[in-house]
C-alpha cells in the first residue's frame, strides 16, 4: 500500500502565500502590499525591494536557483525565461544571491517572437512583463531544478496588452465597479469588492507513451489525423465514472500531490465518457488565480504523465468518433464579505436582486452571444461543437425548472409569486435516507447552464486558456449592470422600477432561454428562427471581435482598445491557418512515408500469395484474395489522388494573404481535402494486415493504456 499523505501539511507548501508573507515581511510592508493586492494602491519601490528580498530568501530555502516572470502570451500556453539569482562574482570569486524590487515588478522580454497580430512591429521588440501581485508567486520543480515563478502581465512598449492576463485583470475591475453599483442600489453598504469566481473543470486523455511515439500525427498535432474506429467505442457507457485503473490511479495520486503543493485545490477526479478520458476539477477561486491554476494544472498533467510512461492529450478531439474534451467554466460573482450574487435562495421569486442579476446576465448573453462563442473558438474545438457530445455552436441559456418557472411567471403575468419547491427523493427503499432533491435537474446539452448558484459555460475547449471566456463574461455582464444601474439610480420609486426592469429584461431576452435538447437537429432550426447566431467554425466566429458592438463594449470598460481587438482577431486567424497547415503537412508526411509504403507491401504480399496458391493448386479458388487485392488497390489509387489534391490546396493556401483570407481558404478547401484523404486511409486500415499497418490503432491507444 502507498504511504499516507498529509494533505494539509503539503498544501501550498511551494506557494508564497499570505501566511508566508505575514511571517516574513515587516508588518508595515505587509500592510502596504495588502493594500495593493486588495485595493489596487500603487506599490512603493522600497516596499517592492523588501518583498523581493523576502521572496528570494523563501524561494532559496525551497531550493530555487532561478526566478522567472511567468506570463501568458497569445499562444495559449505559458512562457518563462529563467534568470538565476547570482550576482557578478566579487573579487574573492564568490557570488551573492540577489533579487531586487525592480526585478520583481518589471521584466523586459524580447517580445518579437510572440504573436502580437501586428500590434508591435518587429523592430520595436520591447515587451514588458509586470508583476500581478494578486496571484501568488510559487516555486515550480522539474528537471531544470526549482524556479521561482512570478505571475505577470505582458504588455508592449506602448502599454498594449500582448497576453491573456492583462484584459482579464481589466475586466475584473470593470465588473467590480458595475456590480458594486447594483449592490448599493439594494442597500448594501458593506461589501467593498465584487470578484468573479471561476472553477475550471479540465478533461484530458491519457495514452501510453511508447504507442504515442509511433503516432506522428499525435506528436505533431496533438490529435490523430487517421484512424478507424475500434469494434468497441464508448457505447456501453462503462467508462464514465467507472473504477479507476491502477496505472491511472497512480497518475492521479501523483498529479494531486504536485498540484496541492502548488496551491491548486484539485478536488474531484473521475473517468469521463470516452475510454482513456478523465477529468479533474478544482475548488473555484478568483478569476485570475483560477486561470493561472488551470495553466499550472495543464502543465502538471503533461509533466506527471511522462513520469508514468504516458502522454496527456489536451487536444479537443484526439480521436474521431470518440468523445472530445472540453473545459467547463463555472462562473459566479462573489463579494469580499461572502455574498454570492447568483445565489437564488430558497424562494427566488421574491429575491429581487437575484432576479435582476439573472435577467442582466440574460441581456448580456443574448446581446453578445457572438463574443462568447468566439471566446471558445480554437481549431480543435471545431471538431467538437455541434457534434453530439458538446454543446452546439449556438449560444443559449438553460435555467432549470425552478428559475424558468419564475421567469415564465414574470413574462406571462408580469409578476412572480411562487417558486417550485425542491421535493424529497423517493428511492422506494426504506433503509436509504430521505434526501432533499435539487429544485432542478441537470441539462448536459446546454452551452450556458445555471447550476444552482453559478453559471457553467461549457463550450470552452480543453486545451484553451479560460482567460478569454472570462474576459467576455465579466465585460458583457459589467455592461448590462451599467445600463441597468444608469436607469435605476435615477428612479424615484426604486421597488417599482426594479420590478419593471426585471420584467422588461425577461421579455426582451426570452429568446436566449432554451431548456430542451441542445443536440437535436430541431434546435438548429428553432435557433435560426429566433435569430440566434450559429457560427459553426472558428473562422466564422472571429469577426465578432471587431464589430462596432464589440469595439464599443470593450472600449467603454477599458478592457480592449480597437487596436488590441484587431490584433487579437489577426492572431486568431493566423493561429488557425498555422494549425491546419501543420495538420495538412503531417497528413501528407504520414501518408507518403508510412501508409502508402505499407499498403504497397500489403498488395505485394497478397499478389505473391495468390500466385503461390495458383502455383501449388491451379484449380483453387482465389476469389477472396483477388477481391481483397482489387479493393486494396482501388483504395490506394483513391488515397494517391486525394493526397495529390491535398498537396495542391495546401500549396495554394500558402499563397493567400496571411490573415482572414488565408484562414478562410484553409477552412473551406484544405479541411475538405484532409477529410477526403482520411476516408480511404481509414478504410484501408480495416482491411490491411494489422502487422503491416505502420501505427497503433485506436483500439491499441484507448483501450490499452
Ligand atoms: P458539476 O459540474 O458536476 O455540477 P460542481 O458543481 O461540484 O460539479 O462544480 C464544478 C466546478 O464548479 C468546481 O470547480 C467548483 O469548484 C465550481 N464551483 C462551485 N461553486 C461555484 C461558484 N459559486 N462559482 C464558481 N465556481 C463554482
Ligand atoms: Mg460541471
Amino acid at each position: 500500500m502507498s504511504e499516507a499523505l498529509n494533505v494539509s501539511a503539503i498544501f501550498a507548501e511551494d506557494v508564497f502565500t499570505d501566511t508566508v508573507m505575514k511571517e516574513r515581511l515587516p508588518k508595515k510592508v505587509y500592510e502596504e502590499l495588502r493594500k495593493t493586492i486588495d485595493e489596487g494602491a500603487q506599490l512603493d519601490s522600497v516596499v517592492a525591494d523588501v518583498v523581493a528580498n523576502a521572496m528570494k530568501d523563501w524561494a532559496i530555502e525551497k531550493g530555487a536557483t532561478h526566478y522567472t516572470h511567468w506570463f501568458q502570451p497569445l499562444t495559449g500556453v505559458t512562457a518563462e525565461k529563467h534568470d538565476s539569482f547570482i550576482s557578478a562574482p566579487k573579487e574573492n570569486g564568490k557570488v551573492l544571491m540577489e533579487f531586487s524590487g525592480k526585478e520583481l515588478i518589471k521584466g523586459e522580454s524580447d517580445a518579437s517572437s510572440f504573436p502580437s497580430g501586428g500590434l508591435r512591429a518587429t523592430f520595436e521588440a520591447r515587451g514588458y512583463t509586470v508583476w500581478d501581485c494578486t496571484s501568488p508567486a510559487f516555486v515550480k520543480r522539474d528537471a531544470v531544478g526549482a524556479i521561482l515563478c512570478i505571475p505577470t502581465a505582458f504588455c508592449s512598449y506602448t502599454g498594449e496588452a500582448l497576453d491573456k492576463k492583462t484584459p482579464l485583470l481589466r475586466s475584473m475591475e470593470a465588473i467590480n465597479t458595475q456590480a458594486l453599483r447594483i449592490l448599493r442600489l439594494f442597500g448594501n453598504t458593506t461589501s467593498k469588492k465584487v470578484i468573479p469566481s471561476v472553477g475550471a473543470e479540465q478533461e484530458y486523455f491519457l495514452v501510453d507513451r511508447a504507442k504515442y511515439l509511433k503516432r506522428k500525427d499525435l506528436i505533431f498535432t496533438g490529435r490523430t489525423l487517421f484512424g478507424a474506429m475500434p469494434p468497441k467505442g464508448q457505447e456501453l457507457d462503462d467508462h464514465y465514472f467507472g473504477g479507476i485503473r491502477e496505472r491511472i490511479g497512480a497518475y492521479m495520486k501523483d498529479l494531486n500531490e504536485e498540484l496541492w503543493k502548488l496551491g491548486v485545490s484539485a478536488k474531484t477526479q473521475h473517468n469521463e465518457a470516452a475510454p482513456a478520458q478523465h477529468e479533474l476539477a478544482p475548488i473555484y477561486a478568483q478569476a485570475n488565480i483560477a486561470v493561472d491554476h488551470n495553466q499550472i494544472t495543464m502543465e502538471t498533467m503533461k509533466k506527471v504523465a511522462s513520469r508514468h510512461g504516458m502522454v496527456c492529450l489536451l487536444h479537443e478531439k484526439p480521436f474521431k468518433g470518440v468523445n472530445g474534451s472540453g473545459k467547463h467554466d463555472n462562473w459566479s460573482l462573489t463579494t469580499d464579505d461572502g455574498i454570492n450574487m447568483l445565489n437564488p435562495g430558497k424562494t427566488p421569486h421574491d429575491n429581487k436582486m437575484f432576479l435582476l442579476v439573472l435577467t442582466a446576465i440574460m441581456k448580456a448573453v443574448d446581446t453578445h452571444a457572438d463574443l462568447l462563442r468566439e471566446s471558445a473558438a480554437n481549431p480543435g474545438n471545431d471538431h467538437r461543437l455541434g457534434a453530439n457530445e458538446a454543446p452546439p455552436a449556438i449560444i443559449s441559456m438553460f435555467l432549470g425548472d425552478q428559475i424558468t418557472d419564475v421567469v415564465d411567471q414574470l413574462i406571462n403575468t408580469g409578476d412572480a409569486t411562487s417558486s417550485i419547491k425542491a421535493g424529497r427523493l423517493k428511492t422506494g427503499v426504506s433503509t436509504l435516507p430521505a434526501l432533499r432533491k435539487d429544485a432542478t435537474d441537470r441539462n448536459r446539452t446546454s452551452p450556458f447552464a445555471f447550476t444552482g448558484n453559478k453559471f457553467e459555460f461549457r463550450m470552452v475547449g480543453s486545451s484553451d486558456s479560460v482567460a478569454s471566456p472570462n474576459v467576455v463574461l465579466n465585460t458583457i455582464v459589467a455592461e448590462a449592470f451599467c445600463d441597468i444601474a444608469d436607469e435605476l439610480e435615477k428612479a424615484e420609486n426604486f421597488d417599482e422600477a426594479v420590478h419593471n426592469m426585471i420584467k422588461k429584461l425577461a421579455i426582451e431576452h426570452e429568446r436566449i432561454i432554451f431548456n430542451g435538447d441542445g443536440y437535436a437537429e430541431e434546435w438548429v432550426v428553432e435557433a435560426e428562427r429566433r435569430g440566434l447566431p450559429n457560427f459553426k467554425t472558428m473562422v466564422d466566429a472571429i469577426p465578432a471581435l471587431t464589430t462596432e458592438k464589440s469595439i464599443t463594449l470593450f472600449e467603454k470598460f477599458g478592457v480592449f482598445t480597437k487596436a488590441e481587438l484587431e490584433s487579437r482577431a489577426e492572431v486568431q486567424y493566423e493561429a488557425y491557418s498555422k494549425a491546419i497547415n501543420i495538420e495538412a503537412r503531417a497528413m501528407y508526411d504520414i501518408a507518403t512515408k508510412q501508409i502508402i509504403p505499407a499498403v504497397i507491401k500489403a498488395t505485394t504480399q497478397l499478389s505473391n500469395s495468390i500466385n503461390a496458391v495458383k502455383m501449388a493448386c491451379p484449380e483453387a479458388d482465389t476469389e477472396v484474395q483477388t477481391d481483397l487485392l482489387k479493393e486494396t488497390s482501388n483504395l490506394l489509387v483513391e488515397t494517391k489522388t486525394a493526397l495529390a489534391k491535398l498537396v495542391e490546396v495546401t500549396e495554394e493556401a500558402s499563397k493567400k494573404q496571411i490573415g482572414k483570407e488565408q484562414a478562410e481558404y484553409f477552412n473551406t478547401h484544405v479541411k475538405v481535402a484532409m477529410d477526403n484523404l482520411r476516408t480511404p486511409v481509414d478504410k484501408l486500415e480495416m482491411i490491411v494486415d494489422k502487422d503491416l499497418w505502420p501505427m497503433p490503432s485506436y483500439g491499441d491507444l484507448i483501450f490499452e493504456v
